[in-house]
């Protein structure tokens, strides 16, 4: 079982007792972090239907198009936008639910307000190293995503309390775990085919889910691929690395909009010398780091070292602050000496 039954039922009879529920996500929202907020409104608003009256889902930043299909997307508060709003619904929660996140830092300028807050605090996530939260840490590093460990969560205390999982959860838990498996490529575990077959019996409609996920790119997204794959990857040969660079003047030549490079990073992996994947993007005030590994480097280890960040083993993130002309040197010079540490490279 990968949801300890102690933890289910605390969950239930914490939900059971919430009059207003908050979801809260982390910035920059994936497809998992949405997936797993309107997968557990859905449920939370089907399984208590007398008590429940509000159940509100608040971000820190905006997130891409693509995925406002998922039902109930569009009720999905963006802080920055919604601000007053969401301090009130905030402020006035029994419950709040952290997903896919580890660390309240992830929330950015909610991260003050959440833990302010008086509410019953529950985490569930997937991430290494969660922070421990006051009330209930349901974390497990051996699922796909967190709308995986959230499906195994809702299955197990609908089935002890003869509850039934709504459709439109199987269909936000399903997207989040396929988009964060990047289509079932990495970290998928005998249970994520598991989750993938009973949902698939219960006739959730793939076909449009990969259609909407995988085949929707924008023609400027399209070419914006072709031109980071042709002209703006540089290979570090002896790291067994590469790396590829958005700038602002790219981003403004193909009309980039949020979420566009999603998945690129994960392109140079394809190449059979590369180990190491990044992706730098210009963004306000700090430049994004993505990274992934296909191998035993820690990225991880990587981007808390270097990156200001975290994530995975084999996919992190993280922010720099330096002109954008030298993100590309920074970055050999760090896996240079992060390798020779660590013993377990290329160098
Ligand atoms: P992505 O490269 O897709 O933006 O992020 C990959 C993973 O890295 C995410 O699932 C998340 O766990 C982690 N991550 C991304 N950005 C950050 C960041 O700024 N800080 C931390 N701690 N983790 C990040
Ligand atoms: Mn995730």
């Amino acid at each position: 079982m990968i949801v300890d039954s102690q933890k289910a039922e605390s969950f239930f009879r914490m939900l059971s007792e919430s009059k207003k529920t908050v979801i809260a996500g982390h910035f920059n929202p994936d497809g998992d972090c949405i997936g797993c907020l309107t997968g557990m409104r859905s449920w939370i608003e089907s399984s208590f239907p007398g008590s429940v009256e509000s159940v509100s889902m608040i971000v820190p930043s905006i997130f891409p198009d693509y995925l406002h299909f998922l039902p109930g997307a569009d009720d999905v508060l963006v802080f920055p936008k919604d601000r007053s709003r969401s301090k009130t619904l905030i402020a006035e929660a029994d419950t709040i639910i952290c997903m896919d996140f580890n660390n309240l830092a992830r929330t950015e300028d909610m991260a003050g307000l959440l833990s302010e807050s008086n509410a019953v605090k529950i985490l569930v996530d997937h991430h290494p190293s969660p922070e421990a939260f006051p009330d209930l840490t349901i974390s497990e590093t051996e699922v796909s995503s967190a709308s995986e460990l959230a499906w195994w969560l809702v299955s197990e205390v609908s089935s002890r309390h003869g509850l039934s999982v709504p459709f439109d959860t199987k269909t936000s838990f399903y997207t989040g775990m396929m988009t964060d498996t990047n289509n079932f490529c990495n970290s998928v575990f005998p249970s994520t085919f598991l989750m993938a077959s009973q949902i698939a019996e219960a006739g959730v409609d793939r076909d449009k889910i990969q259609m909407e996920i995988m085949n929707s790119f924008s023609q400027q997204r399209m070419r914006l691929m072709g031109e980071m794959l042709l002209n703006r990857m540089r290979m570090f040969n002896d790291l067994k690395a590469a790396t590829m660079v958005l700038d602002a003047s790219t981003k403004e030549r193909f009309d980039y909009r949020d979420g566009d490079s999603e998945g690129f990073v994960n392109l140079p992996l394809k190449i059979k010398e590369v180990e190491i994947s990044a992706l730098f993007t210009q963004g306000d005030g700090f430049i994004k780091v993505s990274l992934r590994s296909k191998g035993a480097v820690s990225v991880n280890r990587l981007c808390r070292s270097y990156f200001n960040g975290g994530g995975h083993e084999r996919a992190a993130g993280g922010r720099l602050y330096m002109p954008i002309e030298q993100v590309e040197d920074y970055f050999g010079k760090c896996l240079r000496e992060f390798l020779q540490k660590e013993g377990n490279g290329a160098v």
